[in-house]
């Protein structure tokens, strides 16, 4: 038998699997697991919300991931739902989001329109713009005190973002779609060209949302581009949390200040809204925002 030596061959096949071991070694990163990090959970006025460790030392921010109880809104939407458009009352959803400002001390609730996209919003003092525009994104940043930065989610990431140097924060919404498109690092970019932030001073926590455990993609090829399937175990399921946790780095946010909750939402229904569990549920708010020097908010 005559073994007849391909270079091209050689070199694809070698290429290939150079990229399948990378793409491995990036989706099993061992730092993912030490950076799970305990939320706190905090209650007042009955309602109940959980923190980052690294973003409460901070005192001129006010950040907090929210249960989905202890609001008013009836099944399938109980009960703290602040999702106006998933079939709740619309009277009821804004009574759960005046319960959330009034709990944090009275701020302005900035609300952006999701679509599963990549556009990032600035709110900076002078910027003008369409409003219909101005509020249809994915991700929200700020400097500006008073304004609190509502993310919804059913499942999908809220990534909160601070840079306690030049007081900026931002507040990302990455499902799967936007886990893909990496708005992550597209938020990261804004940050640096329009706030002057440096991407190593960021503080980043990572939300409540749907873990390796429960991320069962069974038409992956079809919807999640190959370069991905590195993350993907022997079940298709997606650990999105390590694609984000890399992301973040690939941005420049060092390792010690990502932090991420590690709480599945579909496996705590008790605690927080699924898609993949319900279908037709509510939303959960994960929001933040800048204090005033001195002043509440
Ligand atoms: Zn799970």
């Amino acid at each position: 038998m005559r073994i007849i030596f391909n270079p091209g061959l050689f070199f694809q096949v070698s290429s290939f699997m150079f990229t399948k071991i990378i793409l491995q070694r990036l989706a099993q990163t061992e730092p993912v697991i030490t950076r799970l990090k305990q939320m706190q959970l905090q209650t007042k006025n009955s309602l109940d919300w959980f923190e980052f460790p690294h973003l409460a030392e901070h005192p001129g921010l006010v950040h907090a991931v929210f249960t989905r109880n202890h609001g008013y809104s009836n099944p399938p939407y109980d009960s703290l739902n602040v999702g106006m458009h998933v079939g709740d009352a619309t009277e009821t959803v804004r009574r759960n989001r005046a319960a959330i400002v009034d709990c944090l001390g009275g701020w302005e609730l900035v609300e952006i329109h999701q679509v599963h996209g990549t556009h990032v919003l600035s709110i900076h003092p002078g910027a003008v713009g369409n409003t219909a525009d101005l509020f249809q994104g994915d991700a929200v940043i700020t400097n500006i005190t008073g304004k609190l930065l509502l993310i919804q989610t059913a499942d999908c990431q809220p990534i909160l973002l601070y840079d306690p140097v030049r007081q900026v924060i931002a507040n990302i919404h990455s499902g799967w779609k936007g886990s893909i498109l990496n708005i992550i690092q597209k938020t990261i970019q804004n940050m640096v060209d329009n706030f002057a932030c440096r991407p190593h001073h960021l503080l980043a926590g990572v939300g409540p949302s749907l873990g390796p455990c429960c991320a069962e993609f069974i038409h992956y090829q079809n919807e999640i581009p190959e370069q991905f399937w590195g993350y993907k175990d022997a079940r298709d399921h997606f650990n999105f949390w390590a694609l984000s946790a890399n992301q973040l780095t690939a941005a420049g946010v060092l390792s010690r200040n990502i932090h991420i909750s590690g709480l599945c939402t579909r496996c705590r229904p008790d605690l927080f809204f699924s898609y993949r569990r319900h279908v037709v549920t509510g939303r959960c708010a994960a929001v933040i925002g800048l204090r005033g020097l001195g002043a509440n908010p």
